[in-house]
């Protein structure tokens, strides 16, 4: 079976949730399938082996559970990029847009030194809000951004192409159209 065959069958979909008309891919039973999960980690850090990359940034929570593998495989560092209010040291803030309305993310301030190579993570990208709200925090505290990863990409929604546009290298490993 092909890596795409695995994740498809092993990723849920729920009708209607969090919201009536919205089909939500649950990755949960990717996670928990022994198999699927090593295979997406596999696949996503496979073009970066052997690349020096210095941080993993994974974004609040499912970002956390891929970006900790990924940063074990390239030995790499781990930065959470978490949701407003909940990091305990000095953070620099940025306001990222919603599907209805806006929101706000942190990051700490020393989770980055100028120039270092960062690999940014997290499961789904859908409008790109969150991820193009994370790579500002990064490049704002002059990371290099090698590349943002996601295991599921939302086509339709343009977050893939908004992120190039800022030239980030985007890599994804399935889409639903
Ligand atoms: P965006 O900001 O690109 O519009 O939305 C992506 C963010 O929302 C990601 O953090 C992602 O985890 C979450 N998200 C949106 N829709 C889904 C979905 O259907 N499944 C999962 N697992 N996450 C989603």
């Amino acid at each position: 079976t092909t890596v795409e065959e695995t994740l498809l069958s092993a990723i849920r979909t729920i009708p209607d949730y969090p919201k009536p008309g919205i089909l939500f891919r649950d990755i949960t039973t990717l996670l928990g399938n022994a198999r699927a999960f090593r295979r997406a980690v596999d696949e996503l850090v496979h073009p970066y082996a052997g690349t020096k990359i210095d941080k993993i940034a994974g974004i609040e929570a499912r970002g956390f559970i891929l970006g900790g593998a990924i940063a074990h495989q390239l030995s790499a560092g781990f930065i959470p990029i978490r949701k407003k209010g909940k990091l305990p040291h000095d953070t620099v803030r940025v306001a990222y847009s919603l599907e209805y309305g806006v929101d706000e993310m942190e990051m700490h301030r020393d989770a980055v030194q100028p120039g270092e190579k960062v690999i940014l993570v997290d499961d789904l990208i859908a409008t790109g809000g969150t991820a193009g709200g994370a790579c500002r925090l990064l490049t704002q505290m002059g990371a290099d951004i090698v590349a943002a990863c996601f295991v599921i990409d939302l086509p339709d929604l343009g977050g893939r192409a908004k992120l190039e546009a800022l030239g980030v290298e985007v890599r994804t490993l399935i889409a639903y159209e």
